[in-house]
């Protein structure tokens, strides 16, 4: 499956909470190509100038990537791919390759949240280096003692958001229409509390991806 959505749409929370309750690997892109920068590999160098100003990577650089990724053995029983596809050649690119490998997608969830929203949303976003917490200083407060040691990502500066913004309505946009027509494309409201939000999407993902495991 995989989980489209604006930049601070919730993807990256509710895709924690979702893999707790389908068990299966969470990718996402922008987790990926930061871990790649952070270790300073050839791919992170790359990455690194496009993603501070809130650019896209170049297609063939994250396609690949992905690509790989999703061939390791623990997606052989499904994954969750956050943040990929972002254009319309990378939903094209991964549609030709899962043909290949006789896979097919049970669900594309658009989480919607109007634009007015997501500025404060993610100005306010700061996240727990040491366990990938992500916290909002007013909507979903960390607890007092861990305020210091979180961090903020050098793309959720005011500035860089315009661009996102834009950018996901200039060229993930065009790839709302190609899921549509496949018939798998679901459409989640967004805003409310990550609780809710979490209700909905099992709610909608439910009759197609199965039951949520026992416990969860
Ligand atoms: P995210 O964490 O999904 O908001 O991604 C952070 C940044 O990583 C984006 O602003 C882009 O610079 C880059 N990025 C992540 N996923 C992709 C993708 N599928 N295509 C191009 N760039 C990406």
């Amino acid at each position: 499956m995989i989980l489209v959505g604006p930049p601070g749409a919730g993807k990256g929370t509710q895709a924690a909470r979702l893999i707790d309750t389908y068990q299966i690997p969470h990718i996402s892109s922008g987790d990926m190509l930061r871990a790649a920068v952070k270790e300073g590999t050839a791919l992170g160098l790359q990455a690194d100038s496009y993603m501070k100003g809130g650019h896209l990577v170049p297609d063939d650089v994250v396609i690949g990537m992905i690509l790989e990724r999703i061939q390791k053995p623990d997606c052989a029983h499904g994954f969750m791919l956050d943040g990929f596809p972002r254009t319309r050649p990378q939903a094209e690119a991964l549609d030709t390759a899962l043909r290949g490998a006789q896979v097919e997608l049970d669900a594309v969830v658009l989480l919607e949240v109007p634009d007015q929203l997501i500025v404060d949303r993610i100005t306010g976003r700061r996240s727990d280096p040491d366990t990938g917490t992500i916290y909002h200083l007013t909507f979903s407060p960390p607890p007092a003692e861990l305020l210091a040691k979180l961090v903020q990502r050098k793309d959720d500066t005011a500035e860089a958001v315009a661009t996102r913004l834009a950018k996901y309505h200039s060229e993930t946009g065009p790839i709302v229409p190609f899921y549509d027509g496949m018939n798998i494309l679901r459409r989640v409201d967004g805003v409310g509390e990550p609780d809710v939000v979490t209700t909905r999407i099992i709610a909608v993902l439910g009759p197609v991806v199965g039951r949520p495991s026992p416990g969860a």
